[in-house]
């Protein structure tokens, strides 16, 4: 197969992308056996002609193939991005502990290898996890055990679904063509823009437990891991709490892909010895603006031709050191009440799959570092958040969320009143400044950084924007130390995998790093000579 790099109209067919690359290369439609696309990305510069920049695999006659690549115009060798694991041959059963992207895709994969993985998430699956989240963002009564950022499908089924791949291998492609499989729409495949939302994301997550379950795996919810057995150095068990029991799970290997929340559980590994060290992420909060407006400044007189929701992602530099960024943008979507912990406020967002609802948001991280976590401790940037999380509520007294006009935060008024955008955030807002829960060199920066924003992106700094807070969970301030072959450092069969390890961030790269981890684990446990682990 080869491929080759097309212009495509905004409104096109099969037939009308065929064309294009017959007219590109040039070579004759009867030549083509099979087209596919496998990568498409907006070109939007606000000139009023906005077009697809599409990459096109062909299949061709061989030796047409090779007198095209010889040419080397247009047209490159197409690698092979299938995925399968290698076969599990020893005899034990491995265990997940969690089911979010980094779990569910080392569990499929487990399973796919024939190795019939047994899963413990510590919530509930997504048909009574969905209640537990209504119950909290409309009575704000909050479950710490099944919520947001626990439960089935991990921090991730609850969001805007964003597929940030970058360049394509075969780990990401196993992981969008299961999504494909499991009832995304076929975009997830070639879309550099595809998201999966927030409303389609529990059948997906549903579909593939059922894929692993018919492989031979197996999926306790409610089963929250508080403990292990380690005899020198090797892990020989996992231990569970289920409503008022105890189980004690005889295993060799576990992949332990717990989330950036499950704080008791790195606690918990970091007493049986893990090795840990603290990370830098981001510290900010929520902005929101009119979808329609966003897209007005960002396809400016494209706009009228594109009818995707806008999407941006800003950056500046301070001269203070830190860098202030958009992360996690959901157009037309809404805020969300994204805590685990009783007595706390978390901001985080998602859209539905329609991007159709009236605010865009953005979350505005200034980067922190282990030099403003205030000790040593590997654990410190949890104490730093939790003060956050903290403080944001003790202001409101109540799961109501801080927030303020952006033109009073920047000209630092003391009061503030709504203007034309009301804040999405379920629980309801009051009306105060990001300077009574945020440290000063975090809204110092936010206010320094936001004239550079606005030339980034005129029109950003729009004055009725609403900024909604905290946001603390941007990403894991905890890394795990782990080898070369994925395993804890001086822990034989612990397996620290995904975001909460500290070695991913968002869907793809957390759902890719479960992947890689599984096949590390197979391939040690399958060895002939076992003797190394
Ligand atoms: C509201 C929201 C919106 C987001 N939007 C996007 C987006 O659009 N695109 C994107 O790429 N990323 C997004 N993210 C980030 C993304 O969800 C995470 O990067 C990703 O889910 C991390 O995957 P993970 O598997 O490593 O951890 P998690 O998804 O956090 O999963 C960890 C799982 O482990 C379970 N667990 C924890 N402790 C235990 C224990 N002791 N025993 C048993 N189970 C346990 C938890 O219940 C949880 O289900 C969003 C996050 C949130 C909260």
């Amino acid at each position: 197969m080869i491929k080759t790099e097309i212009k495509l109209p905004m409104k096109y067919n099969r037939e009308s992308l065929i064309l294009a690359a017959c007219e590109a290369l040039p070579i004759d439609r009867t030549e083509i056996r099979e087209a596919r696309l496998i990568r498409r990305s907006l070109v939007s510069v606000g000139d009023g002609k906005p077009y697809y920049k599409a990459t096109l695999a062909l299949s061709l006659d061989a030796d047409r193939e090779a007198g095209l690549l010889k040419m080397r115009k247009k047209v490159s060798e197409c690698p092979d991005l299938s995925f399968s694991p290698p076969h599990f041959r020893a005899d034990f059963r491995p265990v997940v502990v969690g089911f979010g992207p980094a779990g569910i895709f080392a569990a499929l994969t487990l399973a796919e290898a024939g190795a019939r993985p047994i899963v413990l998430e510590r919530g509930l699956p997504v048909e009574e996890r969905e209640k537990r989240i209504e119950l909290f963002s409309e009575l704000g009564i909050l479950d710490t055990e099944c919520n947001v950022q626990f439960g089935e499908g991990g921090a991730g089924t609850y969001s805007d679904g964003k597929l940030k791949c970058g360049a394509m291998d075969k780990y990401k492609m196993k992981v969008l063509s299961t999504f494909y499989d499991s009832g995304a729409d076929e975009e997830v495949l070639f879309s550099t823009a595809a998201h999966l939302g927030t409303d389609r994301l529990p059948d997906i997550v549903r579909n593939i437990r059922e894929k692993i379950i018919s492989l031979g795996g197996e999926v306790i919810f409610g089963a929250r891991v508080c403990d292990l057995t380690v005899s020198d150095g090797t892990l020989s068990a996992v231990v569970y709490e289920k409503g008022s029991e105890r189980i004690t799970l005889d295993t060799r290997a576990a992949i332990f892909a717990t989330g950036h929340s499950a704080r008791d559980t790195t606690l918990m590994l970091r007493e049986k010895g893990l090795l840990m060290e603290a990370r830098g992420f981001g510290i900010g909060l929520r902005i929101e603006h009119p979808r329609e407006y966003i897209d007005s400044i960002v396809y400016k007189d494209d706009a009228p031709y594109i009818d995707a929701s806008a999407s941006y992602h800003l950056v500046t530099h301070l001269p203070n050191g830190r860098s202030v960024y958009s992360f996690c943008m959901c157009p037309g979507g809404s805020v969300v009440a994204a805590t685990s912990e009783k007595g706390a406020i978390v901001t985080n967002g998602m859209s539905p799959h329609s991007r159709g609802m009236d605010n865009s948001n953005a979350a505005l991280l200034v980067s922190v570092t282990p030099n403003d976590f205030g000790s040593e401790d590997a654990l410190a940037g949890f104490a730093l958040q939790e003060k956050i999380e903290k403080d944001a509520y003790s202001l409101t007294g109540s799961y109501r969320a801080p927030s303020f006009r952006l033109s009073d935060f920047l000209e630092r008024w003391q009061t503030s009143s709504q203007g034309s955008v009301a804040p999405s955030y379920p629980l309801g807002t009051e009306m105060h400044s990001p300077d009574r829960y945020l440290d000063g060199y975090i809204t110092d920066s936010l206010r320094a950084a936001m004239p550079e924003l606005d030339s980034w992106l005129s029109g950003y700094g729009y004055p009725d924007a609403i900024l909604t807070g905290p946001e603390t969970r941007s990403t894991s301030p905890v890394r795990i130390l782990r080898d070369g072959k994925r395993v804890a450092t001086g822990r034989e069969g612990i397996y620290p995998a995904g975001e909460g390890a500290g070695y991913a961030g968002g869907i793809v790269s957390s759902a890719t790093d479960g992947i890689r981890s599984a096949e590390q684990l197979i391939l040690a446990y399958s060895s002939l000579d076992q003797s190394h682990r």
